[in-house]
């Protein structure tokens, strides 16, 4: 038996005093036990979501919330702007479609970011448009968007802004209400340390006022009850108990380490991954690397789909590989949530002895090296 270990954009790592927290015995959600410890997640969540409004807590994977907030901000035939450039800004335009709205899509290359100069413009020739879904870190390519410039944008433009954050938050710096973002999703199974099964879903003022006016069917996402329940620290169905008393406990978790000094670990972190990359003379993907992920381009004839299958065969590591056109052309190394410094350090060590029996040639011992410099130099 191996043991797992997930360096991967989702699932991560859970600790082991979350797990513990997951598995006690249950209660009642109706309880004012139950409430208080709610109550202390709803606070943890404003304070990493960087926000005074309320931040909801669903029972979903993370695309739950991206669909909750279009079937809940907007109506028939409203017309809102998708921007693509990878796997996650695509599902913006395909949920949005499902729920028929008319979309206007801003393809990116993938591995960049969008151009403030073209959005600025699409949006001029588009006066109708009600709001932008765009993404923190486009998970797919391992790219940050700059999420403050485009909310200047449509903050002067009076547009509603819709940011999936799933993998970015807790890494990827981003301040909701300083920037004025209206509606930020995420999930538990990335930077905050808990198993899948959470989505989360922050609302502006504005946000709210969308929503009082939305004419799309929804029922069991229907954010008007969920706000109403949130008033009183509780959620309109069964909650996700087990899974809420995890949030609350890495919520606190975080907190005592402070959402700023993570900010920088995983900035160091990921500047090192980036650097370990170039001394083993490989490229990194993405031309807006964020600070939860890196997606490193695999050596000529070698397909990084075989790295990913020979790591997690061997050794139990999972990385990521690449997606759609991507598969077998890159591969990602996740660093966000309870992913350390040391677990980098051994999984390019592993990452060496692989690319070394697939015939690739570079300096062993290179990277770590590197990775050191950076870290602790
Ligand atoms: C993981 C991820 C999602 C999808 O989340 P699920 O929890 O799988 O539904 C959406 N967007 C981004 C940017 C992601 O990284």
């Amino acid at each position: 038996m191996k043991r797992r270990f997930l360096m991967t954009p989702g699932p991560s790592p859970v600790p082991l005093f979350v797990r513990e927290s997951l598995s006690q015995e249950m209660m009642h959600h109706r309880t004012s036990e139950f409430k208080e410890i709610l109550k202390k997640a709803h606070e943890g969540l404003k304070s990493i979501f960087c926000t005074e409004n309320p931040v909801l807590v669903l029972s979903s994977s993370g695309t739950g919330a991206m669909e909750a907030s279009v079937s809940n901000l907007f109506s028939k035939e409203d017309k809102v702007l998708a921007i693509g450039g990878g796997k996650f800004g695509e599902r913006w335009a395909e949920i949005a479609k499902a729920f028929g709205l008319n979309v206007i899509e801003m393809n990116v290359g993938w591995g960049t970011a969008p151009s403030p100069d073209e959005l600025t413009k699409i949006l001029d020739d588009n006066k109708d448009i009600k709001a932008v879904l765009t993404t923190l870190c486009e998970t797919s390519t391992a790219t940050v968007f700059d999420v403050e410039k485009i909310a200047k944008i449509t903050n002067e433009k009076d547009i509603l802004l819709v940011v999936d954050a799933i993998s970015g938050l807790g890494q990827d710096v981003l301040l909701t209400d300083q920037w004025g973002v209206d509606v930020v999703v995420s999930g538990s199974q990335k930077g905050l340390m808990l198993p899948p099964g959470l989505s989360f879903i922050s609302l502006s003022r504005r946000a709210q006022n969308a929503i009082a006016t939305s004419n799309l069917p929804k029922y069991y996402f229907d954010l008007k009850k969920a706000l109403k329940s949130h008033a009183n620290d509780d959620t309109p169905y069964t909650s996700a108990v087990s899974l809420i008393v995890g949030l609350a406990t890495a919520l606190e978790a975080i907190k005592k380490e402070g959402l700023e000094v993570r900010w920088k670990k995983f900035s160091k972190m990921a500047e090192a991954t980036r650097e370990a990359a170039k001394a083993l003379g490989l490229e990194t993907f993405s031309q807006s690397p964020s600070d939860s992920v890196t997606a490193i381009v695999s050596p000529e004839n070698i397909k990084s789909s075989d790295i990913v299958k020979i790591l997690r065969g061997e050794y139990g590591l999972s990385i990521a590989g690449g997606q759609a056109d991507f598969k077998d052309k890159i591969f990602r190394i996740a660093h966000m949530g309870w992913i350390s410094d040391k677990d980098l350090i051994e999984c390019f060590l592993l990452l060496e002895k692989v690319l070394g029996g697939l015939g690739y040639e570079f300096e062993q011992g290179i990277s770590k090296l590197r990775l050191e410099e950076v870290l602790y130099g």
